[in-house]
């Protein structure tokens, strides 16, 4: 006789996941601040922290060109020589120069041809046993 009716249907739920995705994007420092930390004074800044707590590594291990910090000595020269990295350096060796040193050429009126950026991973002290 009768069929049995259809019970229980699928609920969809495509809902669910889609708040996840926005939310995960990490927001880093631009190339223009990196070129500037890049500067000798910055950079000996940068690199020379004081104990940081809060800090990942005590703020005591930092890569400049990627503005991250790391637990220790080890981790940062893994890192190095990883690709996200390298990609960094060459970015940032092909990045041209500020905006603020464009404008500051062009209302001088004189053109300084572009040097090339040297770009190196900063020298870490092998101290490490
Ligand atoms: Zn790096």
């Amino acid at each position: 006789m009768g069929k049995s009716k259809q019970t229980g249907n699928h609920k969809s739920d495509a809902k669910k996941h889609i708040a996840k995705t926005w939310k995960t994007k990490r927001r880093t420092k631009d190339m223009d601040e990196i070129h500037s930390d890049m500067k000798t004074e910055a950079a000996a800044k940068l690199l020379n922290q004081e104990v940081d707590v809060d800090v990942t590594g005590c703020a005591q291990h930092y890569c400049l060109h990627c503005a991250r910090y790391f637990v220790d000595m080890r981790s940062m020269k893994e890192h190095f020589k990883t690709k996200v990295h390298k990609r960094r350096l060459k970015k940032l060796r092909e990045e041209p120069y500020t905006q603020a040193e464009a404008e500051r050429a062009a209302g001088m009126g004189s053109y300084i041809p572009a040097k090339t950026v040297e770009v190196k991973t900063q020298t870490v002290e092998e101290d490490m046993d």
